[in-house]
């Protein structure tokens, strides 16, 4: 029972049909490709790692390389033929370094029946906006954990952008302009944009509705409110207990469809929503990089 019904602008229609992550396709698969390496900004909830056993964003067994994209798609499919969409979600961002947007190009190419969707935190998508479109991407999902800089201060430590460190309110001005414009621009262009939003009670609990309201002005669809897992600065905060969570659905409620199902899924999730992964089974015999970097 991964998905329910959410009410998407019917534009999107024909994409919700096929994407297990929008509702309306709950026997549809989804392939993660753990393929992007790095990442441009620090979250102080944000610890990557690399193991078989977590199942949680930002976790993988090891970071696959882009030459080994096409093998891993043919043999998940054979494992999995319901899989209806390949997604890059991490472990780093996927506009940190160039391999997303490569490794789309090429499946575009070669598996043109696939949905290709993708995960980040906006910082790089006034670069790319256009690459995402021509590289087939139908529908992309921005972090946004904050539209108030000072409050999206205190969850990120730093933004780097074109080699230069921020920190403080310039890091939070500077990755909100980029996401609100990556955003819209994206909208305007017929891709489906989902918010995600790291619930975080003791700094953006009263934000949410907030959220929700300026990502929808710009052309947002759905979002999707995650409850803290308390990791690396945030370690010792408590996550959200089930009314925090509900109270800061229905704020986000009164301006987008929510999606309520997510599963958490690690950078190299293969399957079926809410089903025993496949990812053990399918990266077993690939030769895989295992280099990885904070940025
Ligand atoms: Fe971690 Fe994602 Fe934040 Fe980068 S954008 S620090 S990978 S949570
Ligand atoms: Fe796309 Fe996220 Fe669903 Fe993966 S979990 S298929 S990246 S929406």
């Amino acid at each position: 029972m991964p998905c329910s019904n959410v009410k998407l602008d019917e534009r999107f229609a024909h994409l919700a049909m096929n994407h297990p992550c929008l509702g309306r396709a709950p026997n549809k698969g989804r392939l993660h490709l753990p393929i992007s390496p790095e990442c441009n900004i620090k979250c102080r909830f944000c610890t990557r790692s690399f193991n078989d056993v977590e199942l949680r964003p930002g976790v993988a067994k090891q970071i696959l390389s882009v030459g080994d994209a096409c093998e891993t798609v043919e043999r998940a499919l054979e494992l999995c033929p319901e899989i209806s969409v390949i997604g890059v979600a991490g472990p780093g961002d996927s506009l940190a370094t160039d391999h997303a947007i490569h490794c789309f190009d090429i499946m575009h190419e070669r598996f043109p029946g696939l949905i290709g969707c993708m995960s980040t935190n906006g910082l790089m998508l006034p670069d790319h906006v256009g690459d995402i479109v021509k590289a087939g991407i139908r529908s992309v999902t921005v972090t946004v954990n904050a539209i108030n800089p000072s409050i999206l201060s205190q969850i990120i430590e730093r933004v780097v952008l074109n080699g230069e460190t921020l920190t403080g309110i310039k890091a939070a001005q500077t990755l909100l302009l980029r996401q609100l414009w990556g955003i819209k621009s994206l909208a305007a262009r017929d891709v489906l944009v989902k918010i995600n939003t790291v619930l975080i009670p003791e700094i953006n609990g009263e934000h949410v509705g907030e959220i929700a309201e300026a990502t929808a002005a710009l052309g947002a669809s759905i979002i999707n409110i995650i409850p803290l897992i308390p990791q690396g600065d945030f370690s010792h905060m408590e996550p959200p207990d089930c009314s925090q969570i509900n109270e800061a659905r229905e704020a986000a409620e009164r301006y987008l469809p929510v999606f309520r199902h997510c599963q958490h899924c690690r950078a190299d999730a293969c399957g079926l929503l809410g089903e025993t992964g496949l990812e053990s089974r399918l990266y077993q015999n690939l030769s895989c990089e295992n280099t990885f970097s904070h940025g």
